[in-house]
């Protein structure tokens, strides 16, 4: 449960047009924010959407069960990210490094350095970034693909999950990302308080996220890419900020308007199997970067106790 998408890859082909023939699991009653009982929000091929009448959390009932489960991130999964080759790997990879490289600076007003660990790392693109602003990086993902190609750089510092004891053992992290990661785990909750034991005295978590109260999903409504079977969860700023205070976090910062950096050609993809909601004349601009508003927000927290009591054994 704890791979990510770094970034919501364009989908292609019928896959995404009929995006969940998969075995569906039973998802939350109730509202793990505030409790209350949800209502339908709307159906889109076999997702299914429902609304916290209260809050406004949103998440897919019933859930898809390989995304609960975490068994999708394979092979397939990371092809979705259109890498066919060393020269879409790069343009990739140098697409993505640019939207990280706003977010370190970010997590930096925070934690200006250290261990950090980057949850759902996908080919460890973050982890390049984070050596060169000075961090000591070290990934994880559920994706054995993807942390194969990974450890090519990175060696023992990328690891395949799931995300336990067996994860780095020994090691706390000044900073931890999520990128893309908490809207995938069947529990959240339980994601966080996992990492809460892993963060060295004085750490930051730092995840990115969805915002379900954006301008993009007010503009798309149904249409919003982030709605996908993989996505479980739709959290708005303030249901955000509840849900982490409620379950003993220092929100230390909550930004909206993330931006992230496209190629021309990777959003062309990316709108043509989602029904063409951009420009078609957009594929002529090519590797042309942009930066634009994606709909998701970012959270910075710390724990509201510091674990040190718990982890002097631990290597820090
Ligand atoms: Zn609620």
């Amino acid at each position: 449960m704890f791979a990510s998408n770094k970034g919501s890859p364009p989908h292609r082909g019928a896959s995404r047009l009929r995006p969940c023939e998969i075995p569906m699991i039973a998802s939350p009653e109730r509202c793990i924010v505030c409790g209350s009982r949800p209502r339908a929000l709307f159906r889109r091929g076999d997702l299914s959407v429902v609304r916290c009448p209260a809050c406004g959390l949103e998440w897919l009932s019933p859930f898809p069960e390989e995304a609960a489960a975490g068994t999708m991130y394979g092979e397939s999964y990371l092809r979705r990210w259109g890498i066919d080759g060393p020269e879409a790997l790069a343009r990739v990879r140098a697409m993505k490094e640019s939207s990280y490289r706003s977010f370190l600076r970010e997590i930096q007003r925070h934690r200006a350095g250290g261990r950090l660990l980057d949850v759902g790392c996908a080919l460890g693109f973050l982890l390049g970034v984070a050596r060169e602003e000075g961090f000591d990086p070290y990934g994880m993902d559920l994706n054995p693909s993807a942390i194969e190609i990974a450890r090519r750089e990175f060696g023992d510092r990328a690891q395949a999950g799931p995300l336990g004891p067996a994860t780095f053992p020994g090691l706390r992290f000044d900073v931890i990302t999520l990128i893309d990661v908490l809207e995938h785990a069947p529990d959240p909750g339980a994601l966080l308080d996992l990492l809460r034991e892993r963060l060295a005295p004085g750490g930051v978590i730092a995840a990115v996220l969805p915002n379900a109260a954006s301008l993009t999903r007010r503009i798309l409504g149904r249409r919003w890419p982030h709605y996908a079977c993989e996505h479980l969860w739709y959290w708005s700023p303030a249901n955000l900020r509840r849900f982490l205070q409620d379950r003993g976090w220092i929100v230390r910062a909550l930004r909206t308007g993330i931006r992230k950096t496209y190629t021309a050609r990777y959003l062309h993809a990316y709108s043509a199997c989602l029904g063409g909601w951009l420009p078609p004349g957009l594929g002529i601009l090519g590797n042309m970067r942009l930066r634009i508003p994606t709909g998701e927000m970012m959270a910075v927290v710390t724990p509201v106790s510091s674990p040190l009591a718990a982890g002097d054994s631990l290597g820090r």
